[in-house]
């Protein structure tokens, strides 16, 4: 128990004034072992070699002492990756109530509408702009 404790104070001291680990670090060091993972089976040396950039850029960023430069790109990140995963959403909700209901995208702040299946032409107001658009449901 001594070791530990000598080790994490080390550690606290080493990180002491330093960006630390976010969201950005943390995705790349599970990228690198997904990566590892698929790379043990196709065995190929330059996506090993490639993959090793991950944990360097990851620790790099971490011990990094820019917090602005560092959190930029930890923002810039989460917002692709909270848009990626509500396209994916989407296009789920999209197969799964095929038989029920349309998904339209709003043309003036592009957020997505759903409107129940019913034959005909249809208006329709995005809840979030309030514009009002003309939908064609087959
Ligand atoms: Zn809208």
């Amino acid at each position: 128990m001594q070791f530990l404790a000598r080790l994490r104070s080390k550690y606290l001291k080493l990180m002491d004034g330093k960006y630390g680990l976010d969201t950005l670090g943390k995705d790349m060091f599970i990228l690198w072992f997904i990566i590892g993972f698929v790379n043990n089976l196709l065995r190929n040396r330059i996506v090993t070699l490639v993959s090793l950039l991950l944990p360097l850029f990851a620790g790099l960023r971490m011990l990094s002492t820019s917090f602005y430069k560092r959190s930029s790109e930890n923002r810039k990140y989460l917002k692709i990756k909270g848009d990626s995963s509500e396209f994916f959403k989407i296009q789920y909700k999209r197969i799964k109530e095929y038989k029920t209901h349309r998904y339209y995208k709003c043309k003036n702040c592009s957020s997505y509408i759903r409107v129940k299946r019913k034959k005909g032409e249809h208006y329709v107001d995005c809840p979030k702009c309030g514009k009002e658009f003309k939908v064609k449901i087959r």
